[in-house]
């Protein structure tokens, strides 16, 4: 796979990107080479999904300021096996912020949607779960016209 990255570590230009994690690898000497692909990648996503332009503001908040949260997000082995798991607990979450906003049911639903949404284009990895919460139910209350700051 070509993507015009070069190895710091041995200058091999066969290096293997990996947008699931968000991080690319040297194919030739093994060394993980962090080009804020991250950020690279979030972008691409967020253009591809017009609706995500409020989630990209969290993020770009949490990165600017001093160490990333990235690492602890991205657990190993959170793959396809944990997306019930995941699912269950942005219903709780979601449910949460619904209540505290006193909002109905429905909301709950459309939010929990926004967030298989988000979660199906992979748009919540290195994302807080709560960021990603709000950012469901923010969008919820926009598209039912719901007036709530959060
Ligand atoms: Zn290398």
């Amino acid at each position: 796979m070509s993507s015009g990255r070069k190895c710091k570590n041995c200058g091999s230009l066969d290096i293997e990107v990996d947008p699931a994690r968000g991080d690319a690898v040297c194919t030739k000497c093994g060394s993980v080479l962090e080009d804020n692909i991250i950020v690279a990648e979030v972008q691409f996503e967020e253009n591809a999904h017009g609706a995500s332009n409020a989630i990209g503001q969290f993020v770009s908040a949490d990165s600017k300021g001093g160490p990333t949260n990235f690492g602890a997000s991205f657990h190993v082995g959170m793959g396809i096996e944990s997306r019930e798991v995941t699912l269950r607990k942005a219903r709780n979450g979601i449910a949460n912020l619904c209540n505290q906003l006193r909002l109905n049911q429905h909301c709950i639903d459309t939010a929990c949607n926004f967030f298989k949404m988000a979660l199906a284009r992979n748009l919540t990895r290195g994302r807080r779960n709560t960021h990603m919460y709000a950012a469901c139910v923010y969008i919820t209350c926009r598209t039912e016209g719901t007036p709530r700051i959060l």
